[in-house]
């Protein structure tokens, strides 16, 4: 299951609010963006983020991934741990402490990846602290206090809101925002299928499509912290830890090289001032970090193509 998923509906729906509608491609103007943005990769749904093609494992997936981060240098990375996926699964197991062992981090992501919407602020904060000793077994003495919202998913009432983040606070979390996603885990079910049907066709035009809303959505995101920042902060992207992901990410190195990233730690990242500035605003079903506060100023979405949802739904069926 994509738990993820949902986000693209809740991204989509809330840029609907105010946006201008979406627009055909156009050839992307970079020229007025930063040379050298600043970004740090995280995974979210650790060590379990979307289906498990036949003969697959988990293990097999996270020692693949783990190594293309350590060939570049990027040690140190979060993933960010839903604890009920661990249990009764060996595999999930034995996945997660590859990544630990291979030097990466781990963070909480709820112990079962509820949207805060749909619960009370004191259940939610409840499904916080049941990862906790999860989280306290495998990390040991590594700081694995970062939290990690469930589709982005901050709080639709501010009370709501101020409850989580004073809970976080009071128990040493520190928030990982997000400022670029561009729904990465929605291409793993069809890749599953076209190589199962070994149609290399689709899979060239999933590549394709990837890359290309790899850069839409950078380049949206980026847009958007401008309008709602008057200037672009040092990113968080995030990405999942599926078969295709961990396929593509030296294609997905290789464009944030070409478009001048540098990679930084994620407290890095978030030391930077932006992140302690708060909306105080509820916003259903959230979003990314600086779409909260356009969402709270009531300012404009800039235009974007939006990801093929239908094609991918559709492809190798
Ligand atoms: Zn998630």
């Amino acid at each position: 299951m994509h738990r993820c998923t949902r986000l693209l509906v809740a991204a989509s729906a809330f840029a609907g609010i105010l946006s201008v509608p979406a627009q055909p491609a156009h050839p992307v103007p970079y020229a007025h963006l930063s040379r050298h943005p600043v970004v740090a990769l995280t995974f979210d749904d650790l060590p379990s983020a979307g289906g498990l093609a036949p003969g697959e494992t988990r293990v097999g997936i996270v020692t693949r991934l783990a190594a293309e981060l350590r060939a570049a240098h990027l040690e140190g990375t979060y993933g960010f741990v839903i604890g009920s996926d661990l249990e009764d699964d060996d595999d999930a197991q034995q996945a997660l402490r590859i990544w630990l062992d291979a030097g990466m981090n781990i963070g909480n992501h709820t112990w079962s990846h509820p949207s805060l919407t749909t619960l009370t602020a004191p259940a939610y904060e409840r499904d916080i602290a049941r990862n906790e000793p999860t989280l306290q077994r495998y990390a040991g003495h590594r700081n694995w206090h970062w939290f990690r919202y469930p589709y982005l998913d901050e709080g639709d009432t501010v009370a709501k809101r101020d409850s989580v983040r004073a809970w976080l606070q009071n128990h040493g979390y520190r928030i990982a925002q997000v400022t670029l996603t561009f729904q990465d885990d929605d291409f793993s079910d069809p890749y599953d299928r076209c190589t199962a049907q070994h149609n290399d066709a689709a899979i060239a035009w999933l590549k394709q499509s990837y890359m290309e809303n790899v850069a839409e959505f950078i380049r949206l995101g980026r847009e958007e912290q401008r309008l709602a920042f008057g200037r672009e902060i040092p990113n968080v992207l995030l990405l999942h830890a599926t078969r295709f992901t961990t396929l593509m990410l030296p294609s997905l190195l290789d464009l944030l090289h070409q478009q001048g990233f540098r990679f930084a730690s994620l407290e890095s990242v978030l030391s930077d001032s932006a992140y302690s500035l708060d909306p105080h605003a509820g916003v259903v079903n959230g979003g990314p970090f600086q779409n909260l506060f356009l969402n709270a100023r009531h300012l404009k979405y800039p235009p974007f193509k939006p990801e093929p949802t239908e094609q991918l739904d559709s492809l190798c069926r």
